[in-house]
């Protein structure tokens, strides 16, 4: 079957091929009424299940017909207003068609001959983003698989950089709205089970920054070493920014790496009228930035950058067959010593074809107005006696309760809140977030897509007030 190769004899199957699937997809998005279809996995399954691996339908147009059923009229759809959930951005256009030219020419990243222009386009945009972060001149970094792949790498460089000859006694200091990713980094890279110091936030879920001053002097008296400071620039809940300045204060003073975890609050980057709130980000020994977060752009997509190029060499493996180092004598650009992974995808070309398309400030401007419209929000919901609002919004997440007008027990209220966002997946209309803070149940507004209105929001409240009115009507006696 040659002729389901990609070359010079099949670039007619190649357009035909990629054009019907283009077309299946534009033909859902253009007919989607509710962001989910509410399908359960004991219904997709056996349909799955179904399929026959073995026996293939040799047709690309049965293909599709067959991926409409079990996937993409089911799928859930980020571009739809009332998706309101996760940290999942609807895509722009330039990003997608990026994404289709990267696979077909099908780059690897990891060295020179596997990629040529690739590797240059990608170092340009490394060297754009640190320009913007402000890291300096001896600036580097790379592109990963995502924000969790860069905090890994991020903490890796600190544990390298970190003087030590004791691992045990090493720790990370993050807040408790950090990124979860930093406790898994922490684990795989063999760190001890209590490296990670877990500090509090203030009222607008920033860390406390006398909190981790009073912690890095008590690591310093115990003889234990402090490697890294994780900042996070966007939380991932409550979109809260930790006071940047403050926090390179206390590193520098400490000696310790500072790692700005931006993979949400990066796109501030683009942003003319917000990037302010990243002030201090450019005292960072490293940043992590996830395109696929607040860029616009397709997962995955995500990048590490560092103050000095040095850092990296902590990734570098000096294998025979890859041999980085006769190539960096040789001058030759190979990213491979740069990063964890070897294969590489061009990810980087989704961003370029952005920029070059749209610009940066458009791409700001997407971010600033879903940023716009979380402090709509915030006004909607505060002024709603049915809800309760956490903390206003920094970037574009609102956290927040229903809470029924007859006084109930928590618990009840609590159930309410979960049954209410299950509900609402259920029926499609809507899809909410849901976090815990503390031991209490909240729902969770993460705004991503500028399409979405003021008015959905007051109208997925609605859902919502039903959905957990609904709820405490049926189980008033065990509720209230
Ligand atoms: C999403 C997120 C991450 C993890 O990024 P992935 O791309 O999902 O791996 C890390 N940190 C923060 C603050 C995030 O919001």
């Amino acid at each position: 079957m040659r002729s389901h190769l990609l070359n010079d004899t099949t670039t007619e199957r190649y357009r035909a091929s990629v054009t019907e699937g283009v077309e299946r997809v534009a033909a859902r998005i253009a007919t989607t009424s509710r962001p989910f279809t509410g399908v359960t996995a004991d219904t997709l399954s056996p349909r799955v299940e179904a399929v026959d691996l073995d026996t293939p339908l040799h047709d690309t147009v049965a293909a599709l017909d067959e991926l409409d059923e079990l996937y993409l009229r089911d799928a859930v759809y980020f571009h739809h207003p009332r998706h309101l959930a996760h940290l999942n951005c609807p895509v722009v256009i330039p990003a997608v068609l990026g994404e289709a030219v990267l696979s077909a020419v099908n780059s690897s990243l990891d060295t020179w001959d596997r990629s040529a222009g690739g590797t240059l386009i990608e170092r340009r945009l490394i060297d754009w983003t640190t320009e913007r972060v402000g890291l300096g001149p001896a600036a580097d970094g790379v592109f990963t698989s995502g924000g969790t792949q860069s905090n890994l790498q991020a903490l890796l460089l600190a544990r390298e950089e970190a003087r030590t000859d004791s691992p045990a006694r090493l720790r990370v200091l993050v807040s408790e709205a950090g990124h979860l990713s930093v406790q898994k980094a922490a684990k795989t890279l063999g760190l001890g089970q209590d490296a990670v110091v877990v500090i509090p936030t203030d009222r607008d879920k920033r860390m406390q920054i006398v909190a981790l001053a009073r912690e890095l002097a008590r690591l310093d008296e115990q003889g234990l070493v402090p490697m890294a400071v994780v900042a996070t620039a966007g939380t991932t809940d409550f979109g809260s920014i930790d006071p940047l300045p403050q926090i390179a204060d206390l590193c520098a003073r400490y000696g310790t790496w500072m790692h700005v975890d931006a993979a949400y609050g990066g796109g501030l980057l683009a942003s003319r009228t917000r990037r302010h709130l990243l002030d201090g980000i450019e005292h960072a020994d490293s940043v992590t930035v996830d395109h696929h977060k607040s860029f616009f752009q397709p997962v995955s997509s995500s990048a590490l950058l560092v103050r000095d190029a040095a850092a990296l060499r902590h990734a570098t493996y000096h294998a025979a067959d890859l041999d980085p180092r006769r190539a960096a004598q040789e001058r030759v650009p190979d990213q491979v010593d740069k990063s964890l992974q070897t294969s590489r995808r061009f990810d980087a070309l989704k961003l370029w074809m952005t920029l070059r398309v749209m610009g940066a400030d458009a791409l700001g401007d997407l971010f600033d107005e879903v940023c716009a419209l979380a402090t709509r929000g915030f006004d909607l919901i505060g002024a709603d006696p049915r809800f309760a609002v956490m903390a206003e919004p920094q970037l574009s997440t609102l956290v927040f309760c229903y809470i029924p007008e007859a006084i109930c027990d928590p618990a009840a209220i609590d159930r309410a809140n979960l049954y209410a966002r299950k509900a609402l997946f259920a029926s499609g209309d809507a899809v909410v977030a849901g976090t815990k803070v503390g031991e209490r149940q909240f729902l969770k507004f993460t705004l991503l897509n500028p399409e979405t209105s003021a008015a959905d929001i007051a109208a997925v409240l609605d859902l919502i007030a039903g959905h957990a009115e609904q709820y405490l009507g049926e189980n008033l006696d065990r509720a209230c």
